[in-house]
């Protein structure tokens, strides 16, 4: 459900030494050069705001490793609901499932919620063994993602706009199919990642278009959207999804 990342290594002064800031705010654009302009972990585009997210939060409570303040490694961009929901609550990436540590496609399903027709959350997947369950789990409580919130003051929209982009993605499969039917596929693909790259909520195009190799090539062009680990998807088999942590570990996603 969440893009699997790879921002890649810290960026390099022009003498080729890796770049240290005083504030961690001034690596927003150089986050943004590498993985978009998207919360990495609901995946909603981010128009404006973008906060700049410590993995590891730097001020945890008394007793809890804290993460590097102004690291490139400890750096993400989040919106503000699931920043905010995520708080400084004291994180162990074992425990989680995080968009550079994991293929966080697998854990993960986004569905329209059974009991409110207008909102979609985002579940665990299903067949998981238990204690991928609990890590599943875990990481939607931390970040909030199955959060309906009707209060008039509403602050947080990612239920609605992960609704709105479900619709958009169903229309966009029909129109790919349609286009590949008439010999345009290459084309189409082409057209269904840029159209990803506007609506976000990743994980409902891979999900939808994983038989689809063309377009799964397609989102995963980094000069249409940087970032997506590739090494959680099997280029030698259309493109579907794999573990990540397939060669070390008791989880291999
Ligand atoms: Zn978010």
């Amino acid at each position: 459900m969440m893009r699997p990342l790879d921002k890649g290594p810290c960026p390099t002064d022009e003498t080729g030494d890796p770049i240290f800031v005083h504030q961690y705010t001034l690596w927003r654009k150089r986050l943004i050069d590498r993985i978009g302009y998207y919360c990495v972990y609901c995946n909603m585009p981010l128009s404006h705001s973008l906060q700049v997210e410590h993995v590891v939060p730097k001020n945890p409570p008394a007793g809890y490793t804290s993460g590097n303040p102004l690291g490139w490694e400890n750096m993400l961009l989040a919106c503000g609901p699931c920043n905010n929901a995520k708080g400084n609550t004291p994180v162990d990436v074992n425990d989680y499932y995080f968009p550079e540590n994991n293929n966080t496609l697998l854990p993960f399903q986004i569905c329209i919620h059974p009991e409110h027709a207008d909102a979609a959350v985002v579940q665990q997947a299903e067949g998981l063994e238990s204690f991928q369950q609990t890590k599943a789990e875990d990481t939607i409580a931390l970040l909030g993602l199955a959060n309906i919130d009707r209060r008039e003051n509403i602050v947080d929209i990612r239920w609605l706009k992960r609704r709105e982009a479900f619709v958009v993605v169903e229309s966009a499969f029909t129109l790919y199919q349609d286009a590949k039917a008439v010999g345009h596929a290459h084309l189409a693909s082409l057209s269904m990642a840029q159209w990803a790259k506007g609506i976000g909520f990743f994980g409902l195009w891979f999900e939808k278009f994983r038989n689809e190799p063309e377009v799964m090539q397609a989102l995963l062009n980094p000069d249409i959207l940087p970032g997506t680990a590739q090494d959680c998807f099997d280029a030698a088999d259309g493109y579907k999804l794999q573990y990540r942590n397939r060669h070390r570990g008791i989880d291999p996603i």
